[in-house]
């Protein structure tokens, strides 16, 4: 017998608009217990998704399907995994055991909680709700079986959402065997990636395209890379022939793995130097020593964790412009990011303006960035668009 959980009267608005998330103040919870495959019905009983339920979390159910006809089988996923892949082949992803791809973006792809990155023929998952948890074999099992080229699924389950769904930390082989040493084609450039002891999955493929993007800007130039992690801008920048680079990162681990990216590209050590340090100090201290910079790049880790968040890491993020804009060579170009999903498109070119205005520069738009689309977000969640970015000349 599946399990029926009533919605509060007024409460399946959201649902009717094709939103997969229910918060638990919008059902009736007395007594329910985490649950893989539950029926969410109106107050008349009529049948309105399944979903998986967690109590623990805030946002108690998730919804897996809006169709009644639908059990959470082996061919349901196997449908669900073939429209992901079909996405990314559409959209010119080559799925291989050459490139790094998203191949699930959670709640983007109708898999709450599913994220499954490949590199090269390593498929890196990560299962960060109650439901994916659940479902996690099946999904290993078909990622191994469709994807072309799959050597290994590891799972990297190790994300600070999982205290939210009070889910614990899992990580390890699930199947296949692991290559010595993995390393993924970009657009010209090639990355080293350690899924074990990376962030995240271990590269931030999100902003692939914007690494792309920016190279074309930095001929000549010198460049300051903050939060430069394993050096992706920075290793694109040498390569779109930049004359210095300058990479700022607080993790030394991660920036020793971005000299070896820079190694791995043939880019000689002539031309970029490490620093590590925090990035708000180290901005101070540039400027003090009057050191100036033709390119800055400002792609700090997420800032808004939750709506209280806002105001302080609006001042965060001004505070940082603000600083670059002062160490910013005239005709210079500042590439600033945000990946705060809870940091509005609008609000993020306001406080951008705004340090701007302080520095008594003027900022003309050159391109608008966003995530590429293999971090698929899909019109009715818009809370799955998070990456934003501008790149900006400056007077
Ligand atoms: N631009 C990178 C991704 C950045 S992720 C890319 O394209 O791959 C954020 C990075 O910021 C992490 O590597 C983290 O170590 C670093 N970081 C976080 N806080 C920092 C701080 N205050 N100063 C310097 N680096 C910081």
């Amino acid at each position: 017998m599946i399990k029926k959980i009533t919605v509060r009267k007024g409460r399946e608005k959201s649902l009717k608009l094709r939103h997969p998330w229910v918060f638990s103040g919008s059902l009736d919870l007395h007594g329910v217990e985490r649950c893989a495959w539950a029926e969410l019905v109106d107050c008349n009983g009529n049948f309105l998704a399944y979903a998986t339920v967690n109590p623990d979390s805030k946002i108690a159910c998730r919804v897996w399907s809006f169709d009644p006809a639908d059990t959470p089988d082996r061919e349901f996923f196997r449908k669900k995994i073939a429209s992901a892949l079909r996405f990314r082949e559409k959209c010119n992803f080559a799925i291989d055991n050459v490139h790094g791809v998203r191949l699930i973006n959670s709640e983007g792809d109708g898999l709450p909680g599913v994220i499954a990155d490949d590199y090269a023929g390593v498929i890196v998952v990560q299962f960060l709700t109650a439901g994916a948890v659940e479902f996690k074999n099946i999904i290993a099992g078909l990622l191994f079986e469709m994807v072309p080229g799959a050597a290994a699924v590891y799972e990297k389950s190790d994300s600070a959402v999982l205290a939210k769904e009070n889910l614990p930390v899992s990580d390890g082989l699930m199947l296949g065997k692991l290559p010595e040493k993995c390393v993924i084609e970009e657009n010209g450039a090639k990355f080293e990636i350690d899924f074990v002891n990376g962030h995240k999955s271990g590269f931030y493929l999100d902003q692939r395209r914007n690494r792309d993007i920016l190279s074309r800007y930095v001929r000549g130039r010198t460049v300051l890379n903050c939060f430069s992690y394993t050096g992706g801008f920075g290793v694109k920048a040498a390569l779109g022939g930049a004359e210095f680079v300058t990479n700022v990162d607080s993790s030394a681990p991660a920036l020793a793995q971005g000299a070896e990216n820079m190694k791995l590209n043939g880019i000689d050590s002539s031309r970029f130097e490490d620093v590590e340090g925090d990035v708000f100090s180290l901005l101070r201290k540039f400027r003090a020593e009057k050191r100036k910079f033709d390119f800055i790049i400002l792609d700090p880790p997420k800032l808004v964790q939750s709506r209280g968040d806002l105001n302080r890491a609006a001042k965060a993020y001004k505070d940082m412009a603000l600083v670059a804009l002062h160490i910013l060579n005239e005709g210079g170009m500042l590439a600033n990011f945000s990946c705060s999903g809870l940091m509005p498109r609008e609000l993020f070119q306001k406080i951008t303006f705004d340090a701007a205005l302080d520095a008594g520069r003027t900022l003309r738009m050159v391109e608008f960035l966003e995530q590429d689309a293999d971090h698929a977000w899909s019109l009715n969640v818009p809370e799955s668009f998070y990456l934003k970015g501008h790149l900006m000349m400056a007077d």
